[in-house]
């Protein structure tokens, strides 16, 4: 019998360990720009062609190789930066085991020019899959030059796994600034598709952050500045009036190198000490220095998670650190949020207990007072999804003729109580959707009843009607007044992209430069705020990035769907919850919320009577 076991070969092996470090063009740009970090560059360029797929270059001033480095470096767990285990603990530059470029060049084609300070020509090597095509002596400047094209063109599995250009892109940009945020000493410039993004000069990390984010930031920026024995603690937080809906803007770096940590998050948010509503996130860069062998480097290059030995109380001095530079700089909660119900909700005391939800009505609240919006939920009844309704009701029977004709607008309490109580006059009344706990519509049917979770059902609705819309007319509400928003730049692309989708669903959007220019907003926006909306759906678009299931105008209509739903904790009049329960069940699956979760509970007589047959 023949062995089994074979050894793999170099090429094949390199590959397979290139997985692991190279995930993406993004992990390309990490690795070379934090190598020409630690060659000691005041200067670097990235350039960077079709989100990386085409081509990442990085151009560097530093140290440069010779010729014989120059060919080892392609070589796995090949470094100048360490020679025993033990370095790796003391590491204070960024490299970690020699295989960044050993990865790079097993799925690539690499060309290096490199050039030492002290000679006269320099070296260029010609890499494809891990071998070695031609060195040959070049003309060229001190410091180093690497491109690295058609990445994955050998593993064609990982490539079509790469997600689309902007995907990528939002990546490549996040590594950048992950880098330019703690490097404000060396100049960075970046390039896409010949075009710049950035030139930032050598400067201080103040103007570092304003010139990545906008001007705005510099009024927005509360320095923070903290040294104790175990830590020292520097940067800046923002004020709390200036609050984003997405986590992105959220740095923490320690000993030069970003990282991620939920708890010492916490540690922030409570600093803000109920100034910011639940939901909503602060900026803030922050800079950890502390001793080498009081954190635990993960020897991974890919992690960002770090493990600190006092975590505890660094998280006690962060928070007071935070805590104080926002008293100091005498932050008065001059807060202008939309209501929140959340922000509402005092935290709880200790001690306190919770109370159970009370039913509430309130009869003065219409959330759907534009008649835009009320003519948007009868249009969806009336044409195609008339049939399928009759046949719904014919068998639920939810309305009866004088429902039909019914020209109160609101449930009255009595109602609403005695089916709280679960009265067994619940029986005569039982032709009227009930809301519960401004989250559920209660109505009854033959034989029981069904619970509609109302936002789930609004999304549901919603997100047909957009996808429906995609390919017919859209229905738009003018602005009087235009309003223009200033879009960051590092989101542009995103932005540019969701213009397309948005402007097909009753948006009128318009991208001049870094302004994006509303005109018109979909009928179903109703009287929200366009600019505070536009954030919304651009925000919960970007986080249903991980959804690969669903395609781009799929993502951007749930995003629409779940910005625009009435959410829990808003009050419906009858005639709302009518309209709302006809159009769910003109959907062709009015059971389940775009996103997968369930809309409708439906509860059997048998299963009430059951319940109390024992008591
Ligand atoms: P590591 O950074 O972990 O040492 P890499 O594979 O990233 O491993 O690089 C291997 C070696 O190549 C480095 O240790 C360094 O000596 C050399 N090198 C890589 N990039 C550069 C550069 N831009 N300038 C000078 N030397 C470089
Ligand atoms: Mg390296």
């Amino acid at each position: 019998m023949s062995e089994l076991i074979k050894l793999l070969p170099d090429h094949i092996a390199n590959q397979i360990a290139a997985g692991e470090v190279i995930q993406r063009p993004a992990s390309v740009v990490k690795e070379l720009v934090e190598n020409a970090i630690d060659a000691g560059a005041s200067r670097i360029d990235l350039v960077v062609k079709d989100a990386g797929k085409t081509l990442i270059q990085v151009i560097d001033n530093g140290c440069g190789m010779s010729d014989m480095d120059a060919r080892m470096c392609f070589e796995r767990h090949a470094t100048s930066k360490i020679s025993n285990a033990d370095d790796l603990y003391a590491l204070r530059t960024m490299g970690f085991r020699g295989e960044a470029l050993a990865s790079i060049c097993a799925i690539a084609h690499v060309n290096l020019k490199t050039k030492r300070a002290d000679e006269e020509l320099g070296t260029e090597i010609v890499n494809e899959g891990s071998t070695i095509l031609s060195q040959e002596p070049v003309m060229c400047s001190n410091g180093t030059s690497i491109s690295v094209k058609n990445l994955f063109y050998n593993v064609p599995a990982r490539r079509n796994f790469l997600g689309k250009d902007t995907t990528e892109y939002r990546h490549v940009m996040e590594e950048f600034l992950r880098i330019a945020l703690v490097n404000q000493d060396i100049e960075m410039t970046f390039h896409h598709n010949d075009e710049e993004i950035y030139h930032l000069p050598a400067q201080g990390l103040r103007q570092r952050i304003v010139q990545i984010f906008g001007k705005s930031y510099n009024q927005r920026l509360v320095p923070v500045n903290e040294e104790t024995d175990i830590i020292r603690i520097s940067g800046f937080v923002t004020k709390p009036e200036f609050v984003k809906t997405t986590r992105d803007q959220q740095y923490f770096f320690v000993n030069h190198r970003f990282f991620k940590d939920r708890y010492f998050n916490h540690a922030i948010i409570n600093a803000y000490d109920g100034l910011i509503p639940s939901g909503k996130f602060p900026p803030y860069f922050l800079y950890f220095e502390l001793a080498p062998n009081a954190i635990d480097v993960n020897v991974h290059p890919t992690k960002t998670e770090i493990k600190f030995e006092e975590n505890q109380a660094i998280y006690a001095i962060l928070r007071s650190a935070v805590k104080q530079a926002l008293g100091k700089f005498n932050i008065a909660p001059t807060l202008d949020f939309e209501r929140e119900s959340s922000f509402e909700t005092p935290p709880l005391k200790k001690g306190e207990t919770v109370k159970m939800p009370e039913i509430k009505v309130n009869p003065d609240y219409n959330p759907f007072k534009s008649d835009a919006g009320m003519k948007s939920w009868e249009s969806k009844s009336d044409a195609a999804g008339l049939e399928s309704l009759k046949t719904m009701y014919a068998d639920l029977k939810i309305r009866g003729e004088e429902e039909e004709a019914s020209v109160d607008r609101f449930v009255d309490r009595e109602n609403v109580t005695i089916l709280s109580a679960m009265d067994e006059e619940v029986e005569v009344e039982r032709k009227k959707p009930v809301q519960l706990l401004e989250k559920y519509i209660l109505v009854s049917v033959k034989n029981g009843f069904l619970l509609i979770d109302q936002y789930r059902a609004s999304c549901r609705v919603l997100f047909d009607r957009l996808m429906a819309g995609d390919s017919g007319e859209r229905r738009s509400q003018r602005l009087v007044f235009p309003e223009s928003m200033e879009i960051e730049k590092p989101d542009l692309p995103l932005w540019a992209e969701a213009l397309k989708q948005l402007n097909k669903t009753g948006f009128e959007l318009e991208l001049n430069k870094s302004v994006l220019e509303i005109h018109a907003v979909p009928v179903d926006a109703g009287d929200k705020n366009p600019v505070k909306l536009l954030h919304e759906i651009v925000s919960s678009y970007k986080a249903s990035e991980q959804e690969s299931d669903l395609d781009f105008s799929e993502r951007m209509a749930l995003a629409m769907a779940t910005s625009l739903a009435p959410k829990a904790g808003t009050y419906l009049s009858a005639e709302e919850m009518n309209y709302l329960v006809d159009a769910l069940f003109a959907c062709e699956s009015p059971q389940v919320a775009p996103n997968g979760k369930k809309i409708i509970a439906r509860r059997s007589i048998k299963e009430g009577d059951a319940k109390f047959l024992r008591q």
